[in-house]
């Protein structure tokens, strides 16, 4: 830390001034009280949303926007969605929050029927916590209790912001304020068997922590191949190897678990958030098999919130919902159909479709991803580029081919007046 910036830390002077909210301002000017009352992180809203329903947002403003975003693949059945508010109404009429001393049948419902659902052998587990962030902590405790000190993760991994999450994920940018994190966490180029092959040889690593296909770095597959070596060589060496569904569970890829796909494949531990809870802040950790489940002891771990009934119940809705409405389907049937119909525009500006069900990534031949996001919610769509070339669609899981459609035609324009843009 700078002298500049330790000179800073005390805080407010005694005398700055304090704030006061809505500083008379009517309904309006809601971007202004934001700049004034939250900390800076996320930077300036792109808007401030009113309402939603299904695959549609409003702002305050009144325009219309189709959400292919999500929440970043968080909202599975889009908003507002009956199945979703019937179980939280009757849930906080029933039983809101009880502490973690007690616990109710909404968690552990949701938590037998995650172990189904992943085809967890005897002996597996469930830890509830409230983002993948957290989810992920609790997964770097548990490595952290086999004893072993070295922890594995790959190039262009994204596992979340708090200490430990952090760790775990290799973006520069996001490590450097905040050094030291919490040590022996190593990196390894994804895809690269050779090199995992031999990190792993000593026999001395814990875990090797990987999301199957990789969000933030711009829907990026580490492919069946990759994922395989990884499954064979973390069991010949004893090694957990967790992964993290944060991003592409709970059916966004088509199947339940995006590992799915891969037959026979089957991790140690598994991380999930997001869509779990349909909107709803919902986390959870799988340990799959007897020799994980009492890595982390009673009383080694714990929470306030995590499990709490609400929660389980938004996510027990979604899963019902998934289920009934056959969506796991639904979503191969859309997803495969709004990828060939990208690739059928024959844009020159457009390389290649990643990514598997309704978790997709348009690769750019130009650095333009940004502009074009900017230009298409502009035009009605909430999209985001996680890199530079890259524009990625998340979209609620029940949308149809007619709204996945229309982004398509309007493609070609965004493209040009993005090239415009930066000209
Ligand atoms: N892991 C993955 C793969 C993610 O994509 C994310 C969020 O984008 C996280 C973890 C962190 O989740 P959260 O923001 O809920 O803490």
């Amino acid at each position: 830390m700078s002298e500049q910036d330790q000179k800073k830390l005390p805080g407010a002077a005694p005398d700055a001034p304090v704030h006061s909210a809505g500083a008379g301002e009517g309904t309006g000017g809601l971007a202004e009280r934001y700049r004034e009352a939250l900390l800076p992180v996320f930077g300036s809203p792109q808007r401030i949303l009113a309402r939603g329903a299904g695959v549609r947002v409003w702002d305050t403003d009144g325009t219309e926007y189709l959400d292919l975003l999500g929440g970043i693949a968080v909202n599975a059945l889009g908003h507002a969605h009956p199945a979703i508010l019937s179980a939280l109404t009757k849930q906080a009429e029933t039983l809101g929050h009880v502490s973690n001393f007690f616990a109710t049948a909404p968690q552990i419902e949701l938590a037998e029927k995650l172990l189904t659902l992943a085809g967890a052998p005897a002996g597996s587990g469930v830890f509830f916590a409230n983002s993948g962030s957290e989810a992920n902590e609790a997964a770097f405790k548990i490595a952290r209790r086999t004893g072993r000190p070295r922890i594995l993760a790959l190039s262009n991994s994204f596992h979340g912001r708090t200490m430990g999450a952090l760790a775990l994920t290799s973006k520069e940018a996001y490590r450097a304020p905040f050094e030291p994190l919490p040590g022996g966490v190593e990196f390894l180029e994804a895809g690269d068997e050779r090199a995992l092959a031999e990190a792993l040889a000593p026999g001395d690593v814990a875990a090797v922590f990987a999301e199957p296909i990789q969000g933030e770095a711009g829907v990026r597959p580490l492919g069946g191949e990759y994922l395989r070596a990884l499954r064979r060589l973390t069991r010949d060496h004893g090694t957990l190897l967790v992964l993290d569904e944060v991003q592409t569970g709970m059916g966004r890829t088509g199947h339940w678990f995006a590992h799915q796909a891969i037959e026979g494949l089957q991790p140690d531990v598994m991380t999930l958030a997001k869509g779990l809870g349909g909107g709803f802040p919902v986390g959870a950790v799988l340990s799959f098999g007897a020799d994980v489940h009492d890595l982390l002891q009673p009383g080694q771990h714990g929470t306030t919130f995590g499990g709490n009934p609400l929660a389980a119940a938004a996510g027990l809705a979604v899963i019902g919902t998934l289920l009934e409405e056959g969506l796991l389907e639904h979503v191969r049937t859309v997803g495969a159909q709004v990828s060939a119909d990208v690739l059928a525009l024959e844009h020159p500006l457009i390389t290649e479709v990643r990514g598997d069900g309704l978790l997709l990534g348009i690769g750019l031949a130009q650095p333009i991803a940004k502009q074009v996001a900017a230009e298409a919610l502009e035009a009605g769509f909430i999209l985001n580029a996680p890199d530079e070339s890259t524009l990625r669609l998340a979209p609620p899981l029940i949308i149809t081919s007619a709204d996945l459609d229309t982004f398509v035609a309007a493609l070609p324009d965004l493209l040009t007046a993005a090239t415009a843009d930066g000209e």
